[in-house]
């Protein structure tokens, strides 16, 4: 019996393979993930399946334009009532407040970013591969 490797797709012994979220994966090719993931590329193309990276990439794309919205709703506001009040009582508290709360949207749309990074664009192969494999063939 032999399994399949997720990644670069030949075929090796159970005992030759790890297992991932999607299938097994060649030593090499795990090799390669970990070298890839010291580098900042997480492996998710590995572990998790394309329909799964894509709901997470709509969901995070929902979460940059909910970060931007907030944004936007609390700096307008602020900076207007600042302007036109001065920094005086209440203004001051409210500005402040909102200046606050806006550290808490730059931060959700931050992590938006930062996982639609992740998601939204893994190849189904890694470059490095690719072209060893193709090294090989010609
Ligand atoms: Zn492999």
């Amino acid at each position: 019996m032999t399994v399949t490797c997720v990644r670069c797709a030949r075929s090796f012994a159970p005992s030759e393979v790890d297992i991932v979220g999607t299938g097994y994966r060649c030593q090499s090719c795990s090799v390669a993930a970990q070298l890839a993931a010291a580098h900042g590329v997480a492996d998710v193309g590995d572990n998790l399946d394309l329909a799964t990276r894509q709901s997470l990439a709509t969901r995070a794309r929902w979460q940059i334009a909910g970060g931007l919205l907030g944004t936007a709703a609390l700096f307008a506001p602020a900076v207007l009532a600042t302007l036109t009040m001065g920094l005086g009582g209440w203004t001051a508290v409210l500005a402040l407040i909102a200046f606050y709360a806006m550290t808490l949207t730059l931060g959700q749309l931050g992590d938006g970013l930062d996982k639609w990074r992740r998601y939204g664009h893994v190849p189904a192969l890694p470059t490095a591969t690719v072209r060893l494999l193709r090294a090989k063939s010609s």
